[in-house]
């Protein structure tokens, strides 16, 4: 009976999610409170005018990390949620940036320098997988809407983090001993309405040249002109040789660009409810998801924020499978794919895909 597999025991890879978004919401009004921040409002849930509303509410969240302790602590918890949604390995998107330049709020940044808050978040995420199981590899992140040479700064930073071997981590992942990269992806978040990808276009060669990084960028969330969703994934494809795509579900506004995405084996990592509650599709049944998949699309789901949407990781896998009609065989597949398209360890992909088939025949 395939209703009763338990998708809390399904064993995935988490690749598309916000580090910052991902708080709980707890800690975010216990951080606000400890330290003076006002207290953003609990969107979980609610429908986003526009992605700029939704920005908005994400630094909001983002202020109430003053302290370092503040920020490993977000890390742990962030793997802890990862641990209890069956989730084996997770790529959660940081930027060392962020909390290295002087602050709005006048406070003292955390950190000196990109370089510093790099090697604070690699020694937490390592503290963070001895103690839950689960493995981290940072997806580096830049923000589209800042300035190109902003992004190739942090490229340059990632890489030399990556060619003096400074991101090799000692994980506590019971599939892997020693050590493994804690950087593995590079990617470009941010408005895609006016701020195209072909600045970025060096930063991502360095990145994937040099330190061999996977180009994961966003694209095809929200279509930054009338149809052009599709154009936008294209432009990932052609100008930041995108492995993966964050979200690309509009792509599904182009057959040609499909089949492409096929033959390329590009994989999307997919947010149901994120697109939802951004209005990207008017409701569940109308998610280009099935039809992904159906196209032979390789995807995996993520929860993109779920201190901004709600919906956690499993919660995303029991929307896919009870609205969207997706059977076990398909759930299971895009937790083959997340594995087979993420930057963990070969054990570790080996185990879980095995893990995986005992899971389907259970
Ligand atoms: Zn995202």
């Amino acid at each position: 009976m395939s209703a009763t597999r338990d998708l809390r025991a399904l064993p995935k890879a988490h690749l598309h999610l916000h580090l910052e978004g991902a708080m709980r919401r707890e800690t975010l009004e216990e951080l606000c409170v400890h330290h003076g921040v006002p207290i953003p409002p609990d969107t979980r849930g609610q429908h986003f005018d526009n992605f700029l509303g939704f920005v908005e509410t994400y630094f909001a969240a983002g202020r109430c990390l003053v302290e370092r302790e503040d920020l490993a602590r977000l890390i742990l918890e962030v793997a802890e949620d990862a641990a209890a949604h069956g989730a084996w390995w997770i790529e959660p998107a940081f930027d060392a940036e962020r909390f290295s330049v002087p602050r709005a709020d006048g406070r003292p940044s955390l950190f000196s320098s990109q370089e510093e808050g790099w090697e604070f978040a690699l020694e937490a995420a390592a503290a963070a997988s001895r103690a839950t199981g689960v493995g981290i590899g940072w997806l580096s992140a830049i923000d589209r809407s800042r300035p190109p040479e902003e992004g190739m700064e942090r490229a340059r930073v990632t890489v030399d983090l990556v060619r003096s071997g400074r991101h090799m981590i000692a994980s506590g992942m019971p599939s892997h001993a020693g050590r493994h990269a804690g950087i593995v992806a590079f990617g470009l978040h941010g408005n895609e309405e006016g701020f195209p990808p072909e600045p970025f276009a060096d930063a991502f060669r360095l990145a994937r040249d040099e330190a061999g990084l996977i180009s994961a960028p966003h694209a095809g969330e929200i279509a930054p002109w009338p149809d052009g969703g599709a154009a936008s994934v294209r432009d990932a494809m052609d100008h930041l040789g995108a492995a993966r795509i964050l979200h690309g579900v509009l792509a599904i506004e182009d057959e040609a660009l499909i089949d492409r995405l096929g033959e390329a084996d590009v994989c999307l990592d997919v947010c149901p409810s994120s697109n939802l509650l951004l209005n990207v599709f008017p409701d569940s049944a109308a998610h280009a998801l099935p039809r992904l998949l159906e196209a032979g699309i390789a995807c995996d789901l993520g929860s993109d924020d779920p201190l901004l949407f709600g919906p956690d990781l499993v919660e995303e896998f029991v929307l896919a499978r009870e609205e969207m009609g997706l059977d076990d065989a398909a759930l299971a597949g895009m937790a083959r794919n997340s594995f087979d398209h993420s930057g963990a360890p070969e054990e570790v992909k080996v185990a879980g895909r095995a893990a995986i088939e005992a899971w389907l025949e259970g």
